[in-house]
């Protein structure tokens, strides 16, 4: 099946034709073009738009809060593509949360408290997987282990170092918790990752598992609770409705669907159908390649099979990641063990084209191939057997969602009662999309039950989500840009609009960050 509507080239939606990411190997066949029924339904109670791993997790948690309250609710889900084939499907696998690296900017930016439940959400995702993985005996391939960063330049080294220095002053109990480990020693650190060439770093608890396999998995168990997939059916817009008053329509090209209320997990697509989130959500492109472990690498030669997992940071915006699987199925070390590398940022980032609001995954990012294949013996002591492609097997690309101002926007849209975003993860969803899908359930579901959002159910929202996450109308109406800065590509806060270029722009976006 595919879209048919023409219309909708020039529409933010997935491009056809995309590159085959390693992940979608094992594609799960009965729900890779379901639709549970053959009619598109015309109303339901909630409709969620995207089957990632974001819509997977909240349609899993409205169907458990729902049996808890003993309540039965319909939802759809709407996919524009195969199910699960954005970002999902094509990232590096890594749960890493950020344990101290820019600590003291957020705390500029939000007060110590908060700079250190940004990181303790995060922290606490690697749990959060761990225990539904268990609870719903989910084959995922999910390991926990412990990630280092490496720092190769020494005045990032420097920064990081200060940034630890900050947290364990600050918050000594919650770096002891989270059992993080910095190594000062450049000959210990190459010892310990065996890696050369890094000049400070760092470990603590991370995770890693195959994303697809856990959101459909989760996809399969709503839908044995009566949720209705439909893949391939582009949401086009949504609009009040006319007849029923407090409801919504949403609009496909198979029909209109009038709800409740609308789940919006659609990540980098969002402004495709919701114009609003124009100067919110940007698509920015990134790449990931699979490669097999060279013979030394695998089991039973030494130094054997990489053991943690890794972030490689070269500067600015210039970090590349890497994950070693460890087998397919819940035996480790069965089947097979690609590591799984991610990045290659300094070979493309200076060409703002190739990934600055770019929607094309169906091409590859100029450089990145190349950088892959001598990657690891770049920077793998003993990486001396792999063949002349350096063992990568396959290198893809896919379409991250950046937010304006870096951070989810997780809520009710300010102007749009019964719309919610859970959205704009900004590359780095795994350890954000646990919490932030249960918290923005728990709103949904008030709403549903009582036709508003309780005093608890809000409380209850904000208790669990950092308050930098929540969608605020300061959020949804600012201007602040802040991505290509982050990336290490052109000044800070060029705003859009009427206040471009001004000094207000610049005290506009400093007023909006202060409140963040
Ligand atoms: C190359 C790459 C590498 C990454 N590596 C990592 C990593 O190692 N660690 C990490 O933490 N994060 C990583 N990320 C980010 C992470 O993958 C995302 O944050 C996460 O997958 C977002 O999940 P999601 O469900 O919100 O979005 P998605 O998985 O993109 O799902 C959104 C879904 O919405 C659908 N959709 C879009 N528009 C419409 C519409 N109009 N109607 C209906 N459906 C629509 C899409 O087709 C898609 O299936 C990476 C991302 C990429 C692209």
């Amino acid at each position: 099946m595919s879209n048919k509507n023409n219309n909708n080239e020039d529409r933010l939606l997935p491009v056809k034709n995309r590159t085959e990411p390693f992940w979608l190997c094992e594609r799960d066949t009965i729900l890779q073009n379901a639709r549970t029924t053959s009619e598109l339904p015309n109303q339901t109670d909630i409709v969620i738009i995207g089957s990632g791993l974001t819509g997977a997790m909240i349609s899993y948690h409205l169907y458990n809060e729902a049996e808890k309250l003993g309540k039965k609710i319909n939802i759809i889900m709407l996919e524009a593509d195969e199910v699960c084939s954005g970002a999902t499907a094509r990232n590096g696998g890594h749960c890493k949360p950020i344990p101290f690296i820019g600590y003291r900017s957020e705390r500029s930016k939000h007060g110590k408290k908060v700079a250190n439940d940004l990181l303790s959400f995060e922290a606490s995702a690697l749990k959060q997987y761990a225990d539904i993985v268990t609870k719903e005996d989910i084959s995922c391939d999910m390991n926990v282990t412990r990630a280092f960063d490496i720092c190769f330049k020494q005045d990032d080294a420097i920064e990081a170092k200060k940034d630890f220095e900050a947290r364990i002053k600050d918050f000594p109990n919650y770096v002891k918790e989270q059992d993080i480990r910095t190594v000062d020693d450049p000959k210990e650190l190459e010892m310990l990752t065996g890696v050369k060439g890094g000049y400070y770093g760092a470990s603590y608890p991370a995770g890693h598992l195959w994303p697809y396999k856990l959101a459909t998995s989760l996809i399969r168990i709503s839908i044995g609770k009566g949720l209705n997939l439909q893949t391939h059916t582009p949401v086009l817009s949504t609009r009040e409705s006319k007849f029923h008053s407090g409801k919504w329509e949403v609009r496909t090209d198979r029909g209109i669907i009038t709800c409740s209320q609308i789940v919006i997990a659609s990540n980098a697509y969002t402004s495709g159908f919701l114009p609003e989130f124009k100067d919110l959500i940007f698509p920015v492109r990134g790449t990931v390649s699979s490669i097999t472990p060279s013979k030394n690498f695998q089991k039973g030669s030494l130094p054997g099979p990489l053991k943690y997992t890794y972030g490689f940071r070269h500067g600015k915006g210039e970090v590349d990641y890497m994950i070693p699987r460890q087998g397919r199925g819940r035996i480790p070390g069965l089947g097979n063990q690609s590591i799984i590398l991610g990045g290659s940022k300094g070979t493309y980032l200076k060409d703002l084209n190739q990934w600055y609001n770019n929607k094309n995954d169906n091409q590859q990012l100029p450089g990145a191939e190349n950088y892959f294949k001598n990657f690891m013996k770049n920077y793998f002591i003993g990486w001396n057997d792999g063949n002349e492609n350096g063992n990568v097997d396959k290198v893809w690309s896919g379409i991250l969602g950046y937010s304006a101002d870096l951070l989810p926007y997780v809520g009710e849209i300010p102007d749009k009662p019964g719309m919610f975003v859970c959205a704009g993860f900004t590359g780095h969803g795994m350890p954000r999309i646990p919490g932030c899908s249960k918290a923005i359930s728990s709103l949904v579901i008030s709403k549903l039950q009582n036709g508003f959002i309780t005093a608890n159910a809000q409380k209850k929202f904000e208790d669990s989500l950092p308050k930098p996450y929540w969608l605020t109308k300061e959020r949804y109406t600012s201007k602040v840009n802040l991505i290509k800065s982050a990336m290490g590509q052109g000044e800070e806060d060029k705003t859009k609009g009427a206040l471009e270029n001004s000094d207000e722009a610049v005290l506009a976006a400093r007023a909006v960050r202060a409140k963040l």
